[in-house]
């Protein structure tokens, strides 16, 4: 996160505005409370260019919450998933238990490397829903399919690229990569959606009870919507979505150029290059034991959390909006640094002459 925002949230949270407490003390039905949500949706409206037909909602339980409450409220007979990495199976498989679920298309044989191809939606399915970035696996939809009723994961890419919501029924993610705290979610909701809520769902996991009171059924994650606000204010001194999607570009074309340029070295986990990540820059080593080195030797020079996913391995670079593009230089710098001198041992090694 921003050092900006930390410092902001840490003063809130010491000290409200000089009112002797702290921001997570204040009553959520409070007017300051009630401040913070009209700001933050004000600045959320304003940034993404929000139309009225939209609710903005801030929920509980992280994004995987949601792999089972939009189904739960908006799935009716069938619904379409595109799989392009471990979020969309598990949206997917999270939704089995409500309707008909189509995997339309998916890149899971060949490791999540690409974004499938030559897909059709199913007529009158209810929804389509895909993830904008894969997290795990590196890949983006540089372009978003187009549907009657798009429903879109972006919890590693919210606010990091424009979107136009207009084309969009559900817009969601989870804060903790671009914008604040785990545990909350922001979501754009098209409230003629409602409709289809079935009466039988909970009004903690329905859309339409969550937007009527204000996101407010029970106590919210009050001092995450501040870090959300702040993180807000942030953005917008910055320049606002497209400055930062500007950079965003530029970081992540840092650490692919030395990628690309050290291709006998490295082997990138993502073969289209269209559809690679900006947030989420995935690779591998020659071998299990130079990732180890490499990892070592990027603590040296004071980069931590480089190790890719469990289940993926190899290296993995998050580099969302608050990593400034010195990072993202020096990493860049790192993976050239060690190609180099791994390469010349081998060379070395294989002029050795044989005795
Ligand atoms: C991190 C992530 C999630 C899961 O978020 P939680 O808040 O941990 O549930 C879901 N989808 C994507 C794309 C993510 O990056």
């Amino acid at each position: 996160m921003p050092p900006e925002v930390l410092e902001a949230s840490a003063r809130a949270l010491v000290d409200y505005n000089g009112m002797g407490a702290g921001i997570a003390e204040l009553s959520h039905r409070g007017p300051e409370l009630d401040a913070v949500f009209d700001e933050t949706t004000a600045r959320v409206r304003a940034l993404m260019d929000v139309p009225d037909e939209y609710d903005v909602l801030y929920l509980q339980g992280g994004a995987t919450t949601l792999f089972a409450t939009i189904p739960m409220c908006f799935l009716r007979e069938q619904a379409d998933y595109l799989i392009t990495g471990e979020w969309t199976l598990k949206a997917a498989e999270a939704a089995r238990y409500y309707g008909r679920v189509n995997v339309i298309g998916s890149s899971e044989a060949t490791g999540f490397d690409r974004n499938p191809t030559g897909w059709h939606p199913t007529p009158g399915a209810d929804y389509l829903y895909v993830c904008s970035n894969e997290t795990i696996s590196g890949t983006r939809w540089s372009e978003l399919p187009s549907h009657p009723s798009l429903i879109v994961d972006a919890s590693s890419e919210l606010m990091a690229r424009p979107f136009d919501v207009r084309r969009l029924a559900l817009l969601f993610g989870g804060a903790q990569k671009n914008l604040g705290p785990a545990g909350l979610v922001l979501a754009i909701v098209r409230r003629d959606l409602y409709e289809r809520i079935p009466s039988t769902v909970p009004a903690i996991f329905d859309f339409r009870a969550q937007a009527k009171a204000g996101s407010r059924l029970n106590t919210p994650p009050t001092f995450a919507v501040y870090m959300l606000l702040e993180t807000l204010r942030w953005l917008e001194r910055e320049g606002g979505i497209p400055e930062i999607e500007r950079r965003n570009e530029q970081k992540a074309a840092l650490i692919y150029e030395a990628l690309d340029e050290l291709s006998d070295f490295y082997t990138p986990t993502v073969t289209d290059k269209p559809n690679r990540s900006r947030m989420n820059v995935t690779f591998r080593l020659p071998t299990e034991a130079l990732t180890n080195q490499f990892l070592q030797e990027s603590e040296a020079r004071g980069m931590i959390g480089l190790k890719g996913y469990r289940t993926v391995g190899g290296i993995r670079a998050s580099i969302y909006n608050a990593m400034p593009i010195e990072g993202c230089a020096a990493l860049a710098e790192l993976m050239r640094d060690f190609a180099e001198t791994k390469l010349s041992v081998v060379s070395s090694r294989k002029q050795r002459p044989v005795l």
